[in-house]
């Protein structure tokens, strides 16, 4: 069996190697961090993405190259490919890197995105301003996670503060102001792509967030079967469109019914965490039998299921253990204010048992917050 080389040694890549792990696939990780979370579970190459003796070295361990970190530098993922193959192949991650190639795409492929303009100086904020509209959202276009570089304006008067905020980055990452989208939903599609250009997506997944970053996602959503095969025939014109090979999630916005791209991630995503256990074949699973020319796993659900994300440190297991249909991933991570140290999923066969086993979990977590519109949906059903 092949080696797997992961760049990115986070918690996407540890539940990677777990998963292909009963495939018999070995791995490498390279990773700028020693103690990077995936180091408990893979041998690892210690060095920086641009680092070409590091970037040398995982490629002569590696038989093929995918990445956990979708922020490897363009010029990297090339060298790399002179080497190994690559996957998904370095022009499908420098779109997913760059919101403005990602929504120029979406855009050819007739894939409704809210109004943006790109902003390179102070003068371009206003005029952006003016043509987007406000309330708006000025965000990096390059190297944003989690909500991470970006600043919210209600109106022209926050012009100032955005700039203040993120005007030094304009030179090295560009910038980018988007139209504030009033949603009543957010969904993903998580889906992948063979090499012969085979299509499978898991069922439609609504998500969460708090202060930009993932708190809890729910599958199957409980949109109409139009909406969810609208969202999938997006997904599958974006995967085709760039030759993608491996998972990909399409993050969108449901406002008024139409479906809004916002962007695609060039990797497994946190939204698809809950086909560990939900569906027949997990994201993981999928995506290394992808990376290694291998048939694709069905990606039925089995019941509904709903994943919480845990930000800053763990809480206790117990709660979670003691449901019939809990499961417990705790990435070994230090705790850090708003870090992804690890998550929970509930997995039930009927929504009513989801609602229930939610309330508890959070009644006994004090996480009634972060279970409270999940089971609003729930019960709306
Ligand atoms: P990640 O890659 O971790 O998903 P990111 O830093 O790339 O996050 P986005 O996905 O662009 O950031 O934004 C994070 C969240 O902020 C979105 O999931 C959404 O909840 C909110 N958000 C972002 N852009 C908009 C928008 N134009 N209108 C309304 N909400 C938005
Ligand atoms: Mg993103
Ligand atoms: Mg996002």
């Amino acid at each position: 069996m092949k080696t797997v080389g992961i760049l990115g040694g986070g918690q996407l890549a540890r539940m990677m190697v777990l998963a292909g792990t009963p495939l018999g696939a070995r791995f490498v990780v390279l990773d700028p961090a020693a103690d990077a979370c995936a180091s408990h579970v893979a041998p690892m190459v210690n060095g920086g993405f641009d680092d070409a003796p590091a970037l040398e070295e995982f490629a002569s361990r590696a038989d093929v190259a995918t990445f956990d970190f979708e922020n490897v530098p363009a010029a990297s993922a090339d060298s790399l490919l002179q080497r190994v193959p690559v996957y998904p192949n370095p022009r499908a991650l420098g779109v997913a890197q760059d919101r403005l190639a990602e929504k120029t795409l979406f855009g050819e492929l007739d894939i409704p995105v809210a109004p943006f303009a790109v902003v390179d100086n102070r003068t371009q904020l206003d005029e952006a301003i003016a043509r987007v509209g406000t309330p708006c959202i000025l965000k990096t276009r390059r190297l944003g996670y989690d909500g991470k570089g970006q600043f919210r304006l209600r109106s022209a008067g926050d012009a100032d503060a955005a700039w203040d905020a993120l005007g030094a980055q304009a030179s090295r990452v560009g910038l980018i102001l988007e139209g504030f989208v009033d949603f009543e939903r957010e969904l993903s599609v998580v889906a992948v792509r063979d090499r012969h250009g085979g299509f499978r997506s898991w069922p439609l997944t609504e998500n969460w967030h708090v202060d930009g970053v993932l708190s809890a996602s729910l599958a199957p959503a409980n949109v109409t079967d139009a909406l969810a095969e609208q969202a999938t025939s997006h997904a599958r014109k974006v995967a085709d469109a760039l030759d993608y090979i491996g998972v990909f999630a399409l993050e969108l916005f449901c406002r008024d019914g139409e479906l809004l791209a916002n962007e695609m991630a060039p990797r497994v995503h946190n939204s698809g965490h809950w086909t560990i256990e939900g569906a027949e074949t997990s994201q993981f699973h999928n995506h290394l039998r992808a990376v290694l020319g291998l048939p694709l796993g069905s990606t039925r659900m089995l019941g509904h299921a709903c994943m919480l994300n845990w930000l800053g440190s763990m809480p206790s297991p117990e709660a979670v253990l003691a449901e019939p249909s809990g499961h417990w991933h705790d990435y070994g991570k230090a705790a850090r204010e708003g870090r992804k140290v690890g998550h929970a999923t509930l997995r039930t066969d009927s929504v009513d048992e989801l609602a229930c086993a939610l309330e508890r979990v959070g009644e006994a977590l004090g996480r009634q917050e972060q279970v409270a519109p999940v089971v609003a949906r729930l019960r709306e059903t």
